[in-house]
C-alpha cells in the first residue's frame, strides 16, 4: 500500500463526529490512554510514528527500553485494574514477581537496608515485555485501531473564527518525505491524547497561535549505560536484584542489575553530576568497578556480555505548565511524558503515566468533560496533581546533586530532606521502616505516611538509645580506592534478615 493509501484508509477509521479520539504515539502512556478512551468513544486510532517489533525487543521511539525499568507497585495495580490478568500474563511471558523487601539487596546511602520476607511484590522484566504485553491487550479491543507508521506533523483546528478547538491531527507522509502541509493527511477527532517526553505539543499549540506551557526542568545531569548479560552457571547469590544507589553530593554514581525475562540480567550503570557511565567494554566496567560496593562489579565480572551497551542521557525531571495556560483549546490533552517527564532512577514514569489513566478515565466520565470551554485545563489541573507527590520527590532528592540545575527548595524541602535520611538510616535496621519506605517509593501510600507516628516513634526511639549514627556512606568522593573493599559499616555484603514485614519488634 502506498503511504497516501494508507493514510486516507487512516482517515476513513474515523467515526462519526462526537464519536472519535485520537491517541498520538504508542507507548505505555498512550497505550493507557486508548484503554481509557475505548470506554468513552465508539473509535479510538492510536498513531505511532514507528512499526512494533514482534518480538520484545528496542524499537527506535523508545530507545529508554534498553535500561531497566522498575514498575512500581501502584502502577502495576493500576494496570491490572485496566487491563485485569495482565500480571499473570507478564508473569507466564517470563516477568519475575520478586518479594520486594527480600529478593532485593538495596544499598542505600547509609548501608544495605535490612531484607526480610514480606508481601510487597515487584515485578522484574524488560520495558519491551511490558509494552508487548499491553500493546497485545489495547491492540484486542475491538474499537481500537492501531496505526503503525503514522508520523503526526501537528493539529487541525476546528471550524469557525474563534473557536478554540482542536478537531483532529495532520499525518505527515513519510514516503514523500514532504513537509505536514504538502503531501500529508488530516485525521478527524472530537479528542486527541499527546503523550511522550519529546511530545511536539507545545510547537503543535503555537502554530495554531496559542501559547506554549512554561515549563519547570530540574536537571541533574544522570546517564544510563545499560548491558544485558547471562549469568554464569553456578552463581547463586542470596538477591534476585542488585541496586547500588547513588549518595550525592559525595557519591554520584550508582547501578542495578535486574532480572529480565530468557534467565537474563539487565545492568544499568547511572552516574549523576554530569558522571556519565562510559559505553564502551572496558569503561563500563570500570565505572561499575568504582561503584561503593563491589557486588555488582563482581556479578558482571563473571557474567557474559550479550550484546552492544546502550547510553541515554535525556534523564531530566520536566514539566509543563500545561494547567497554567490561559488558553488551551477543546479537544487535546496531554498526559504521561509530555507533561511531568521524571529523572528515570526513581522508577516513577510508567506509575506516573498509569495515574494519569486514571485521571483521564475520571474526567471522561464527568458530563463537564464533555462540553464547555476550559475542560481540558480541568484535566490537565487534574493531572498535575495527581502527579504531584511523583515530582516532589524526583526533583526534591535530585537537588541534592552538586551541579543540579533549576528553581531553588524551599525551606521546607531542606528540612524535611534531612528527615528523609534518617528514615533511610532507620531502614537499614528496622523491616517497619523499611516496609514503609518501600510503600512510599512504590507510591502504594503518599510520601506524608513517613511523617506518621509509627516512623517517628521508632526514629525518636532509635535516636534515644542509639544516639547519633553512622553518616552517609560518602560525605566526600568515592572515586579513590577503587580496590572494590568495603568502606563503611553499611557496606558490607547483603545479608538475609528473616524478620518478617509485619513483626511487631521493626
Ligand atoms: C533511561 C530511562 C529509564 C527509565 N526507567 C523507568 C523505570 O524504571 N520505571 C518507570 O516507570 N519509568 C521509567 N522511565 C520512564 C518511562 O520510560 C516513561 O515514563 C514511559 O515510557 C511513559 O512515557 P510516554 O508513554 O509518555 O512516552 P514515551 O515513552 O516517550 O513514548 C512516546 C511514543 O510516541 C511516539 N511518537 C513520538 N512522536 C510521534 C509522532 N510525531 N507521531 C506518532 N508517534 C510519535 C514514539 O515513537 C513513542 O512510541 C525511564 C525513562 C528513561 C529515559
Amino acid at each position: 500500500m502506498r503511504a497516501r493509501d494508507h493514510f486516507d484508509a487512516a482517515s476513513q477509521l474515523a467515526g462519526p463526529r462526537g464519536r472519535h479520539a485520537v491517541v498520538v504515539g504508542g507507548s505505555l502512556a498512550g497505550m493507557l490512554a486508548a484503554r481509557v478512551l475505548s470506554d468513552h468513544f465508539d473509535d479510538v486510532t492510536l498513531l505511532e510514528r514507528d512499526r512494533f517489533p514482534e518480538a520484545p525487543v528496542a524499537r527506535q521511539g523508545l530507545p529508554q527500553g534498553r535500561h531497566v525499568h522498575v514498575l512500581l507497585e501502584r502502577g502495576r495495580g493500576v494496570l491490572e485494574r485496566f487491563l485485569p490478568g495482565l500480571t499473570g500474563e507478564l508473569v507466564r511471558a517470563g516477568a519475575d514477581p520478586l518479594d520486594a523487601t527480600r529478593d532485593a539487596a538495596w544499598m542505600s546511602p547509609y548501608g544495605w537496608y535490612v531484607r526480610f520476607p514480606g508481601d510487597l511484590r515487584m515485578l522484574a522484566s524488560s520495558r519491551d515485555l511490558i509494552d508487548r504485553v499491553v500493546r497485545g491487550r489495547v491492540a484486542a479491543l475491538p474499537n481500537v485501531r492501531i496505526q503503525q507508521g503514522a508520523d503526526v506533523a501537528g493539529l487541525i483546528r476546528g471550524p469557525g473564527d474563534g473557536a478554540h478547538v482542536v478537531a483532529g491531527v495532520r499525518l505527515r507522509s513519510r514516503a514523500a518525505g514532504a513537509e505536514a502541509d504538502r503531501g500529508g493527511s488530516d485525521l478527524a477527532a472530537d479528542l486527541v491524547v499527546a503523550d511522550g517526553r519529546n511530545s511536539r505539543l507545545p510547537e503543535w499549540l503555537t502554530a495554531l497561535g496559542y501559547e506554549s506551557p512554561a515549563e519547570t526542568v530540574v536537571n541533574s545531569f544522570q546517564g544510563y549505560a545499560s548491558r544485558l548479560y547471562r549469568p554464569p552457571a553456578g552463581f547463586e547469590p542470596d538477591w534476585k536484584q542488585l541496586y547500588i544507589q547513588q549518595a550525592p553530593p559525595g557519591d554520584p554514581r550508582g547501578g542495578v542489575i535486574s532480572p529480565v525475562e530468557g534467565r537474563r540480567w539487565l545492568v544499568s550503570l547511572v552516574g549523576g553530576d554530569g558522571d556519565y557511565p562510559p559505553t564502551d567494554d572496558a569503561g563500563f566496567l570500570a565505572f561499575a568497578r568504582s561503584l561503593c560496593n563491589p557486588a555488582l562489579y563482581e556479578a558482571i565480572a563473571v557474567a557474559e556480555p550479550l550484546g552492544s551497551i546502550a547510553g541515554q542521557r535525556a534523564t531530566e525531571n520536566r514539566l509543563r505548565h500545561y494547567d497554567r495556560l490561559r488558553l488551551f483549546p477543546d479537544g487535546v490533552v496531554a498526559v504521561g511524558d509530555a507533561v511531568c517527564a521524571f529523572n528515570p532512577v526513581y522508577g516513577q514514569g510508567m506509575t506516573a503515566a498509569a495515574l494519569g489513566a486514571e485521571v483521564l478515565d475520571r474526567w471522561l466520565r464527568q458530563k463537564s468533560s464533555h462540553g464547555g470551554p476550559g475542560r481540558g485545563r480541568v484535566f490537565q489541573r487534574r493531572l498535575a496533581r495527581a502527579t504531584s507527590a511523583a515530582w516532589q520527590l524526583s526533583a526534591g532528592a535530585d537537588s541534592r546533586f552538586r551541579t543540579t540545575r533549576g528553581p531553588p527548595q524551599g525551606r521546607v524541602a531542606r528540612l524535611t530532606g534531612g528527615y528523609i535520611d534518617a528514615v533511610m538510616r532507620a531502614a537499614t535496621r528496622r523491616p517497619w521502616v523499611r516496609r514503609r519506605l518501600m510503600e512510599v517509593l512504590h507510591m502504594l501510600r503518599p510520601p506524608s505516611a513517613l511523617f506518621g507516628p509509627g516512623v517517628l516513634a521508632r526514629l525518636a526511639w532509635d535516636r534515644l538509645v542509639a544516639g547519633a549514627d553512622a553518616g552517609p556512606r560518602g560525605g566526600t568522593s568515592l572515586r579513590e580506592g577503587t580496590d572494590g573493599g568495603s568502606r563503611s559499616p553499611g557496606r558490607t555484603a547483603p545479608d538475609l534478615d528473616v524478620k518478617t514485614a509485619t513483626g511487631r519488634g521493626g
